[in-house]
């Protein structure tokens, strides 16, 4: 017997064709969507508008996965972190992140990284590979499964309210899964999270950003963490292969197509690396260069362990912040989540230290 696929991360169009080759006719697309990704079913035996037969076969056919849980923490901030598994035991972390009456889930989209972010605990473990469509989407919908939140809540009142993607993994070095995946988070007719509350970071991969935001239409954020290319290099390496000049213009060529869009600079403070009053300064010019309406978010480093940096001072950081705001440009600051169980920004890993 033929292997069985899994449905989870099939475009709508692939499961037409899929249905297809088992003489299906394409009205079922709508009918099994629904089961999927607004009941959140995992299995065909309660998709009770199909007759038994039809269910059968599909469960003769098709896989329903979620990632495997190998382990979870709850940070005394509730900050909620797994470990999860996918079937060739390759693992990523996902973060949880509540607020009082919303919450983001922070997912993954790559085993690894191959940026190699200097201040990045993720980008000290290589890549390994590209997370598939449906890698990606059932992340989310195994925090749902946690959080029982299904079926999707018709209103904009959910706890697992917005999608960050910014777990491990360069999102735009998965370009074709991640749009897929994104697709189907943000699909009306599913879990239909309204793109306004899907944010997606990238490093910078200058080339695929205009392409990338126009294809899912959700927000972006760049890790700038820098102010001029000199000093972007010795904490981002990736800065020679795409200079701050190329991810600028594509910021800009992002706006100019929709005067509403608004860009997150990412900021990292560090310690006697890019934190000065002349960093501030340059980094206003450089806005202002390439007109472009954007916020800042100021992130305290997270330190891990054996990394090279240090945060910079509660004073720095508010320092820094007061100088961008008076140049216009709203800055919070981040608060630090789940640090104490290795949630925060930059401390996922998913690999034991050798
Ligand atoms: N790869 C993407 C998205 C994942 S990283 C990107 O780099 O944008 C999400 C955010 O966490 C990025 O802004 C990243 O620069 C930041 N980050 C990485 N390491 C960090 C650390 N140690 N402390 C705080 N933030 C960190
Ligand atoms: Fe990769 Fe982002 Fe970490 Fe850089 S910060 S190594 S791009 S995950």
């Amino acid at each position: 017997m033929a292997e069985k696929k899994e449905i989870i991360g099939l475009s709508r169009e692939e499961l037409t064709s899929e249905l297809a080759r088992i003489g299906e006719k394409p009205f079922r697309t709508k009918q099994i969507w629904q089961w999927l990704y607004f009941h959140g079913v995992t299995d065909f035996s309660k998709m009770t508008n199909l007759s038994k037969d039809l269910r059968l076969k599909l469960a003769e056919t098709f896989t329903i996965s979620r990632p495997k849980i190998v382990t979870e923490q709850i940070s005394s901030d509730k900050t909620h972190k797994w470990l999860l598994e996918f079937s060739d035991g390759q693992r990523i972390e996902m973060v949880y992140i509540p607020e009082e009456e919303s919450g983001a889930v922070c997912i993954s989209t790559q085993v690894g990284c191959a940026v190699g972010c200097k201040f990045c605990h993720t980008g000290s473990q290589k890549l390994t590979r590209n997370l598939s469509a449906g890698e990606i989407v059932s992340q989310f919908m195994l925090a749902r499964d946690c959080y029982d939140e299904w079926p999707s809540p018709t209103n904009e009142v959910r706890h697992l309210s917005n999608i960050v993607v910014m777990g491990m993994g360069e999102p735009l070095h998965n370009q074709e899964n991640v749009i897929k995946a994104i697709n189907i988070l943000t699909d009306n007719e599913g879990i239909s999270l309204s793109k306004r509350r899907v944010t997606m970071s990238t490093s910078g991969i200058a080339p695929k950003i205009v392409e990338t935001m126009e294809a899912t239409g959700i927000r972006l954020a760049i890790s700038l963490h820098a102010p001029n290319n000199t000093i972007r290099e010795k904490i981002m390496p990736i800065t020679k292969k795409y200079p701050l000049e190329d991810v600028l213009s594509a910021c800009q060529k992002y706006q100019n197509a929709d005067g509403s869009r608004y860009i997150t600079f990412e900021y990292l403070m560090l310690d006697g690396i890019n934190d000065s009053f002349e960093c501030a300064e340059e980094l206003i010019s450089l806005m202002k260069k390439y007109q472009l309406r954007a916020s800042f978010n100021l992130i305290p480093f997270n330190p891990w362990p054996e990394c090279e940096f240090k945060p910079s001072s509660n004073n720095r950081v508010h320092a820094f912040a007061k100088k961008l705001n008076e140049a216009g440009f709203a800055a919070p600051i981040r608060v630090a989540r789940g640090q104490d169980i290795l949630a925060a920004c930059g401390q996922l890993k998913s690999k034991k230290e050798q």
